[in-house]
């Protein structure tokens, strides 16, 4: 039975989908006014654990991700410039160029990563309409109040606003001090926006009698209901979404829904470190696939990195431990093949150890154990691996016979000792191995002859 981690209720939980049949999932999905960073990468690719988990235990998933694409402000607290408009003028170009030219390079990137698609991208500027009717909603609920700059969700007329993040009376009453503007509550945040006259924004819309656009958290309740129905099952993203984002689309939605909880199971991705620093943009402590695959490693072994791990722990990133896991998975994908062309047989425990592993709240660290005992001892076969990693998404069992660049000088050595071996001369051709073995590589003599292997 998969169990998970509920950030609701602190608990890790016994999953059952509210529907029978169907699990409806969201995910906060990218803001694209640049690349995604590596941080931001550990979110969706453990979002694309959990997808393939749920299908692993044979259930049918709605998965739906969205696009933001407008209203996503550089401050939390609804001041600052919106991202896109930002973006745009950094590249000269429209924000909707920016938008498509960022979601493609995002698409890529997850593709790099075995990160499967949802079912639904949802765009945030293709559904501004069903954003305008969930605030007239909140408008006619009588939650929200006008002030010269929005519309304002009055967070004090729920009794349990802050109840994801667990904020207590003494949390919401702080940052009082913070300027408020004209703000009720220090928590209070803005629906909708109107455009500031001395500013040319390129993406407004006519709504509540003036130019404006949409907040930034509107556009996740608007559209995870549209897709998904008044109350579902999941709803995820990095834990820096718990205390704003993530408890303001509860709130606009159990508002405007009167149905709790809106989201059954919430589920949240500890960060991605940089020397013990959460990785941000705004920070600059950030690294990119882009620059993952120019120090020529595969994108695959960032995601074997990650999922030595377990998503609630925080982890650092170095490029040391990343090229230990390239290594890792090379060596992972060697033993796989050796067993590919011995059709070993699977003993039955792999499989249930691996289940349970990734049952219990996607311990992809300990399924990663499972299958390397496995392959070691060679009691698994083919077809559990590719069942296995249909969850893990490591290319497992996509394996060509490895190609590795030998160097000059480990070749020129090579080539020594297939002539001390053609004069028989085994003292000579040991000294050479010992030498190759220092330079990191393994030589191992074969009926076709010597073949290399890196460690
Ligand atoms: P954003 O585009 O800022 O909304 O971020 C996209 C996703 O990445 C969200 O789910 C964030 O919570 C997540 N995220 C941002 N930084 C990190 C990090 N350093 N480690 C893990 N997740 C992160
Ligand atoms: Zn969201």
């Amino acid at each position: 039975m998969l169990k998970l981690y509920n950030t609701r209720t602190r608990k890790v939980e016994k999953f059952r989908p509210l529907e029978n049949n169907l699990v409806r999932m969201y995910s906060c999905g990218p803001t694209v006014y640049d690349y995604v960073h590596i941080g931001n990468l550990r979110a969706f690719v453990f979002e694309d654990i959990l997808y393939r988990a749920l299908k692993f235990n044979g259930h049918k998933v709605k998965y739906i991700m969205n696009i933001t694409d407008v209203g996503h402000l550089t401050d939390d607290a609804d001041q600052g410039e919106d991202k896109m408009e930002k973006g745009a003028r950094r590249e000269g170009k429209t924000a909707e160029e920016i938008a498509k030219f960022y979601t493609k390079a995002f698409k890529k990137d997850i593709q790099g990563l075995n990160i499967l698609e949802p079912n639904q991208w949802a765009v945030a500027t293709d559904h501004i309409q069903e954003q305008i009717d969930m605030v007239q909603k909140l408008i006619d609920n009588g939650y929200t109040y006008e002030t010269s700059d929005g519309i304002y969700f009055d967070t004090t007329k729920l009794d349990d606003y802050g109840k994801l993040a667990q904020l207590d009376k003494q949390d919401l009453q702080a940052g009082a001090r913070v300027d408020m503007k004209e703000k009720k509550n220090p928590h209070d945040f803005a629906l909708w926006k109107f455009s500031n006259e001395d500013e040319q924004r390129q993406m407004e819309w006519q709504a509540f009698g003036r130019t404006g656009f949409p907040g930034w958290h509107i556009e996740c309740s608007a559209m995870a209901s549209e897709y998904l129905g008044e109350q579902f099952d999941i709803h995820c993203g990095g834990i820096d979404h718990i205390p704003v984002h993530h408890t303001n689309e509860i709130a606009q939605a159990e508002a405007a829904y009167d149905k709790k909880p809106w989201v059954n199971f919430w589920m949240h991705c500890e960060f991605l470190l940089m020397k013990d620093e959460k990785m941000s943009k705004s920070k600059g402590n950030f690294v990119t696939l882009k620059d993952i695959k120019q120090e020529g490693i595969s994108p695959l072994a960032f995601r074997y990195f990650l999922l030595q791990s377990h998503y609630r722990k925080e982890l650092n990133f170095s490029w040391k431990a990343l090229k230990a896991a390239q290594k890792g998975l090379k060596k992972l994908r060697r033993k796989v093949n050796k067993i590919k062309n011995k059709n070993t047989d699977t003993d039955p425990k792999v499989e249930r150890e691996f289940k349970d592993a990734i049952n219990h709240d996607l311990n992809t660290s300990e399924a990663l154990s499972v299958v390397w005992n496995a392959v070691k001892k060679e009691k698994v076969s083919m077809d559990s691996i590719i069942k296995m990693d249909k969850v893990l998404g490591l290319d497992l069992h996509k394996i060509k016979e490895e190609k590795i660049d030998i160097p000059n000088d480990v070749q020129e050595l090579l080539d020594m000792r297939a002539e001390a071996r053609e004069n028989e001369n085994w003292e000579k051709s040991d000294k050479i191995r010992a030498k190759i073995k220092e330079k990191g590589y393994k030589v191992k003599d074969t009926d076709n002859g010597q073949k290399i292997v890196e460690g």
